[in-house]
């Protein structure tokens, strides 16, 4: 081995900064291991400190706190907890053994531990993953570069902007777009109902009177060297486009907000099994993935609207850590937890059946007035709408364990009620 290359022992290591990883590594610390938290940005809270919105911290503090605000709380529980942070430094590779390369201001280090969280947010799809045809001028690029230009680096990206997509990202940067002067010309959305949470269409969009087209799609980009325009048009039931449609707008930005994707390089670098649903980690109820002691939490694992979910589930993690560093087990998890009628996913995908456990869904389609329900038994939430732009998390309690010690398949179903 290289002799430059130091070694660090570690019980745990979180990696990613954001509210998942602070949440697992503030766990770990509280119940005493030694936990290095590494985050490649130059300060901790992930995509929070450019989210100045605010909407977060509902389901935690009963608040209705901005990113940045949010993330200072955890900060300054990390601060108080004695964990090693490390920023400006960058994991390389993750083993299957759990030995880390880490690349820092101080140089590389091989970092071994008893446990790894893998907490490193998701990416946001691009053109190329979309496949839009045209031209290839200046002035199309993901949502979220959009929002980071404007709230961390007071830039305008563009002052006529259309928004492909309807996803949270791209409803709050409408809305941002708005009030920074610029014209947001519409939000074309291909499925026929809105993709983010409802609050945000209304306070985003129809506040603004911002036109959201449904079963819409741009079909063509003009411009050469800067972007001047797109053509929108409808598409048919089966997404394509419907000939003659089309109508042209003249934009000089083109964002893109057409979903997010887990970070997975390293749970497959380290053998991980991925779900064909989320792309992230199958996990169980500790986010443990199929790798022992490798575990995952937040937008790594599955899109999560909220960031009170990312946190408890980072507590989740870190919880499991611990335990997995303390003992090297945790109770095994042979159930698998699937999903059913209208659900799309759910997180976990597997469980032991001894802990109580909460779980998260999407369904597939719209419904109203449903049971979200765990067929066979009497576990069953109403719910008067169910969409798969909001995720559904519930909780399954002690008392509701004894109804599913017989089942090795526990199917999540949501029907009418
Ligand atoms: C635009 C937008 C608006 C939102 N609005 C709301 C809202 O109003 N209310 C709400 O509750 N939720 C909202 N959310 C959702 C919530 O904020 C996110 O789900 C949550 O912040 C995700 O947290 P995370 O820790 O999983 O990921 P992130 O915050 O993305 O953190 C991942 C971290 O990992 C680091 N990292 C990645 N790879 C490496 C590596 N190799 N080495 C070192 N570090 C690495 C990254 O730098 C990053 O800091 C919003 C999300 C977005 C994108």
């Amino acid at each position: 081995m290289n002799k430059n290359i130091k070694r660090i022992k570690k019980d745990i290591v979180v990696v990613g900064g954001g509210p998942a990883g602070m949440a697992a590594a503030i766990r770990g610390a509280e119940e005493g291991a030694d936990v290095l938290l590494v985050e490649r940005d130059i300060e901790l809270g992930g995509i929070l400190n450019q989210c100045i919105h605010n909407g977060f911290g509902v389901e935690i503090y009963g608040e209705e706190l901005t990113g940045p605000e949010y993330a200072e709380r955890f900060t300054r529980r990390i601060g108080e907890n004695q964990v090693d942070v490390r920023l400006n430094s960058y994991v390389l590779s993750l083993q299957p053994d759990k030995v880390i390369t880490l690349l820092t201001p101080e140089g590389v280090f091989k970092v071994d531990s008893e446990a790894v969280v893998l907490a490193t947010g998701a990416r946001e799809k691009s053109r190329g993953e979309i496949r839009i045809p045209g031209d290839r001028p200046s002035g199309v690029m993901p949502a979220g570069t959009a929002q980071k230009f404007i709230n961390k680096k007071g830039f305008m990206p563009g002052k006529k902007v259309f928004v492909l997509g309807s996803g949270d990202i791209g409803l709050i940067i409408s809305r941002r777009l708005t009030w920074e002067g610029a014209e947001v010309e519409g939000v074309a959305e291909i499925m026929d109902y809105p993709t983010g949470l409802n609050r945000n269409v209304v306070q985003c969009l129809h506040d603004y009177d911002i036109p959201l087209h449904l079963q819409h799609t741009v079909t063509d980009i003009y411009g050469t060297d800067r972007m001047e325009g797109i053509e929108l048009s409808r598409v048919d039931e089966n997404f394509q486009p419907i000939e003659g449609s089309g109508k042209d707008i003249d934009v000089d930005l083109l964002l893109l907000s057409v979903g997010l994707v887990p970070e997975n390089d390293f749970f497959k670098e380290a053998g991980v099994t991925l779900s064909e649903k989320t792309q992230g980690p199958i996990v169980d109820e500790w986010f443990q993935t199929d790798v022992p002691g490798i575990f995952g939490c937040g937008n790594a694992v599955h899109i999560e609207d909220l960031v009170d979910w990312v946190t408890m589930d980072g507590f989740r993690a870190g919880d499991g850590a611990v335990a997995f560093a303390g003992n090297g087990n945790l109770p095994d998890p042979d159930k698998e937890l699937l999903a059913g009628g209208n659900v799309n996913y759910v997180v976990p995908q597997k469980v032991s059946g001894e802990d109580a456990f909460r779980f998260a869904l999407r369904v597939e389609k719209p419904m109203e007035n449903v049971n979200i329900s765990i067929k066979g038994t009497d576990v069953s939430y109403f719910k008067k709408i169910v969409t798969p732009g909001e995720m559904e998390v519930e909780q399954v309690t002690e008392g509701d364990l004894g109804q599913l010690s017989d089942l090795d398949r526990i199917k999540v179903e949501v029907t009418r009620r």
